[in-house]
């Protein structure tokens, strides 16, 4: 098949290792039972996914409560005992957030256990997730540094450590998510790109950013209802992401209200095409996945299109996300004989 296929990157946890339906939800375990049933959920969706045909397979982000917050659980200078309450996402919803205390230091690996898992479990292209500089200064309680682009470029200097450390891993692509990007378009032209290019200096597998619209939480739901018929927050930060080295750039199509002529704007980069909506229940059909596919490869060509979900899947049912990734490879697969 000519398209690659991946997801965004999160999976919904089993019941029996996490709450579910939940963004933050409660482990159900802890310590080794905890550790165990992290690498035994991982595992299921290695196979999961590989049983569904897709090209790339992710580690589901079962070993962490947040895209965001896993990660920061491992950095020194973080104080999650006194957690605040904080608007997130320019107010649009709120957060209890872990606060910044100190200066910002890695206490050693952050996600060595589950990329190692990975790639000792699957023999396809492997994709590794980390929350961008940008959106974690977004999500965290600034009490040390001042100014969000000193500790943006302070957070870079870690994921670069830690992304580093993923690819001798074994990792084909480290992939940064950056929502953030579309809440503070003019900031992530003026900075958020150079934190991101500082987060993947030096690195030589490839390398992805992911920006989308939100998990399908209500309070995303109620913002992109605000957000008008055009969607043209990707207008003022991919040109920025052209010229920079970053490979591969998503943007969200199902269901969106995107023009897809935007696309136009990333020439040269492999383009992760949502066209799967992880906002609804309802599973698309392979041929609506393959008429996305259609409308986007008016932009990009068909090597660069990586057919992709819109955003995470942390949020959904377990069987709801099963279908899905296997519309998303009928999809493709449909849109590949057609073209
Ligand atoms: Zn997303």
């Amino acid at each position: 098949m000519t398209f690659r296929t991946a997801i965004a990157g999160s999976l919904p946890k089993p019941a029996w290792l996490a709450e579910t339906d939940k963004l933050w939800p409660q482990w159900r375990a802890e310590g080794a039972q905890l550790a165990a049933a992290k690498r035994d959920a991982t595992l299921l969706w290695i196979k999961e996914q590989e049983d569904a045909g897709l090209a790339t397979i992710g580690d589901g982000e079962q070993s962490r409560q947040h895209f965001v917050h896993g990660f920061l659980e491992r950095v020194e200078g973080i104080d999650f005992e006194h957690k605040v309450e904080m608007g997130i996402r320019a107010d649009r919803y709120k957060a209890m957030v872990p606060q910044v205390v100190a200066s910002l230091r890695l206490r050693g690996r952050v996600h060595e256990t589950e990329a190692r898992l990975l790639r000792a479990h699957t023999t396809r292209r492997t994709k590794f997730t980390l929350p961008g500089p940008m959106t974690i200064v977004d999500t965290v309680a600034d009490r040390f540094y001042g100014d969000r682009v000193r500790l943006a470029f302070a957070f870079a200097e870690l994921l670069n450590q830690e992304a580093r450390a993923l690819q001798a891993d074994g990792i084909d692509i480290v992939q940064f998510d950056e929502p953030a990007f579309n809440v503070y378009m003019a900031e992530a032209a003026d900075w958020g790109v150079a934190a991101l290019e500082r987060a993947r200096q030096g690195l030589t597998c490839r390398t992805a950013v992911h920006i989308c619209y939100g998990y399908g939480i209500e309070s995303n739901r109620k913002w992109k209802d605000t957000l008008g018929h055009e969607w043209r927050q990707y207008e003022q930060v991919f040109p920025a992401l052209r010229r920079s080295s970053i490979d591969q750039v998503s943007l969200e199509c199902m269901h969106s209200h995107v023009p897809l002529d935007l696309i136009g704007l990333l020439e040269g980069k492999d383009v992760m095409v949502g066209v799967i909506d992880v906002a609804s229940d309802a599973v698309e059909t392979p041929k609506e996945v393959a008429e996305t596919i259609g409308r986007a490869l008016q932009f990009v060509a068909r090597d660069k299109l990586i057919a992709c979900t819109n955003c995470g899947m942390a949020p959904m049912k377990r069987a709801v996300a099963e279908a899905k990734l296997q519309a998303l490879v009928a999809g493709a697969a449909l849109a590949d004989a057609r073209a």
